[in-house]
């Protein structure tokens, strides 16, 4: 097991293709093929806003994608895949997928950690029991992480979306919400240990990532995003998800996504 600032080795990035529980649109499965395009793109380069150059970076490893067969539950290959990361002491940034992924990760995260804070940027809570009867679907994850107690402080930001039940759901999981609506929506937080951090591109203004499957107008800048991930303490994983590059316009959301990968990967360097 690694320490926090002591022996993550590494960051190792997982692209997990996968979107079989997206509710209303397919496309994200392409997600991971997206954002490596758009970091590789010669239009621009791999440094960070601290200066940092991340190409070809000793501690940092393309894992290469999840297999997914359909002889093995897509879950449990999901959470095998990443078990095998934190083994090697290797921090992990996967790239969704739909929303869905980040339950399995979770689960290999908690049992390498113990219960663990999550920090969720999403412009929907993702908390339903089910949803069109699937409780594995994309709106359903942290209901599923809860339930096995994987996690230890679970703080929203970004949610403009609230159902009743998800209400509900939240207030029985003790998930603090802040919502988009709120002025403190973007302020820093502190955890007590070490964060994963899930970012949903959908927490996004569809005018800055309009390739997402489903619209919320009125959400974050990239900027904000940015200030959130340069600010945030205990970094040890992370997930970018729902990229949906059917819906995309000239790969701008796959830049985003790219964007913010980058910042990820220096944020985790410089914790550890
Ligand atoms: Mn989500
Ligand atoms: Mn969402």
């Amino acid at each position: 097991m690694f320490e926090l600032g002591k022996s993550i080795e590494a960051i190792g990035i997982l692209g997990i293709p996968y979107d079989a529980d997206s509710s209303f649109l397919a496309g994200c499965r392409k997600g991971p093929a997206a954002i490596r395009a758009a970091m590789a793109c010669p239009s621009g380069n791999w440094v960070t806003e601290n200066g940092l150059d991340l190409e070809e970076h000793p501690r940092i490893r393309d894992l290469g994608d999840v297999e997914l067969v359909d002889s093995v539950d897509p879950r449990t290959a999901i959470e095998s895949a990443l078990q095998l990361a934190l083994k090697q002491n290797l921090a992990t940034l996967s790239l969704g997928g739909d929303h869905s992924v980040t339950y399995p990760i979770l689960k290999a995260y908690a049992g390498h950690f113990g219960p663990i804070n999550v920090l969720q940027l999403d412009a929907h809570p993702d908390l339903y029991d089910a949803l069109d009867g699937n409780r594995f679907s994309h709106a359903c994850p942290f209901a599923r992480a809860h339930e096995d107690g994987l996690i230890q402080r679970h703080v929203q930001i970004g949610i403009r979306t609230m159902t009743p039940h998800q209400q509900t759901q939240a207030d029985r999981f003790g998930v603090e919400v802040r919502p988009m609506a709120t002025p403190q929506a973007i302020n820093k937080l502190d955890f007590s240990g070490p964060v994963y951090l899930t970012l949903d591109l959908d927490v996004l203004d569809p005018a800055f990532a309009p390739g997402v499957s489903h619209y919320e107008p009125g959400g974050m800048s990239v900027r904000d995003i940015l200030s959130i991930i340069q600010n945030l303490d205990g970094l040890i994983g992370a997930d970018i998800v729902e990229l949906n590059p059917d819906r995309d316009f000239q790969e701008m959301t796959a830049r985003v996504a790219a964007k913010c990968m980058k910042e990820i990967l220096a944020r985790i360097l410089g914790n550890s």
